[in-house]
């Protein structure tokens, strides 16, 4: 079995710096996206092609009528069982050597079903040009810095986070951590938890919260859709082995377009 790595995002510790953010836009070269004030000292609103993690700012009264400012580190969740993965008819959406989720940039080509699918609304579709000058569209989205992670390194966010917030390790000790911390703070944070969703058979990006998931935008049981299920795990074999791998895959899109959009609309987090 794979040994599976995570990010422990320690949102107690994070003081809002967003260091995590310039880190990644340093080291996986993505252009800046100005936005403009909107009352928050929230940057974007969420994540996107070209900004991989966005800090949240969300202000919330406690049960005790204390005034909290929460701030939450935001990237893909890298799930265990991921819908991306699920839904993509090109299989360009895979899992890595480290448990992590990544896009295979040669075969991913834009159809947007992982969009429409992830219950964190994380994946978005960046709008790049050839060298003959088209425009085409691919899924970007947090590779967990897997070059770094390659090369015996940090994740670039990791690294530069100055408070502790963010660790990384094998997910065995990240989890063992997590709940020694949970222990620390629940003084402070009686609504303090550990938020790691059983409905996506848990995720490499997971949180220790100081208020419920729903407090910082999170759903609070996100799952794979059971279209998603039924058509990767039994039809899509079974239909590939009859029809070939290229009919399958615009059959998958055709479904994908009429029945997954329509559960995603159901649940799960857009606006982080
Ligand atoms: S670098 Fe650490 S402390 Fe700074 S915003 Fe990111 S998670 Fe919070
Ligand atoms: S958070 Fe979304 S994009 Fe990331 S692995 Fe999960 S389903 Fe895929
Ligand atoms: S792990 Fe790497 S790609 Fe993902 S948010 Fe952190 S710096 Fe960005």
């Amino acid at each position: 079995m794979t040994t599976k790595y995570s990010k422990l995002v320690d949102v107690t510790r994070c003081d809002g710096c967003r260091a995590c953010m310039v880190a990644c836009k340093n080291w996986n070269d993505l252009p800046v996206e100005p936005e403009e004030f909107k009352g928050s000292y929230q940057s974007h609103d969420k994540c996107g092609a070209n900004t991989w993690n966005v800090l949240t700012f969300d202000e919330h009264v406690a049960e005790d009528g204390r005034f909290e400012w929460l701030f939450r580190h935001s990237a893909c969740m890298h799930c265990t069982d991921a819908a991306c993965v699920k839904v993509c008819p090109e299989d360009a959406m895979h899992y890595t050597e480290f448990g992590t989720v990544n896009t295979n940039y040669d075969k991913c080509v834009g159809c947007g079903y992982c969009v429409q699918n992830c219950p964190f609304g994380i994946v978005q579709l960046a709008t790049l040009v050839d060298e003959k000058g088209k425009e085409y569209e691919q899924a970007q989205k947090c590779t967990m810095c897997i070059d770094r992670l390659s090369e015996g390194l940090m994740p670039s966010c990791v690294e530069v986070c100055h408070m502790d917030a963010l660790v990384y390790g094998e997910k065995s000790e990240m989890e063992a951590l997590a709940k020694e911390r949970l222990a620390l703070v629940k003084d402070r944070y009686p609504n303090a938890n550990i938020y790691n969703p059983i409905g996506v058979d848990g995720t490499q990006t997971f949180y220790l919260l100081a208020e419920d998931p729903s407090v910082y935008g999170l759903p609070e049981n996100p799952k794979v859709p059971m279209s998603a299920t039924v058509w990767k795990d039994y039809a899509q074999p079974l239909g590939k082995a009859m029809l070939g791998v290229t009919t399958m895959a615009v059959i998958g899109g055709f479904i994908s377009n009429k029945l997954f959009n329509k559960e995603g609309e159901e649940g799960g987090e857009r606006d982080e």
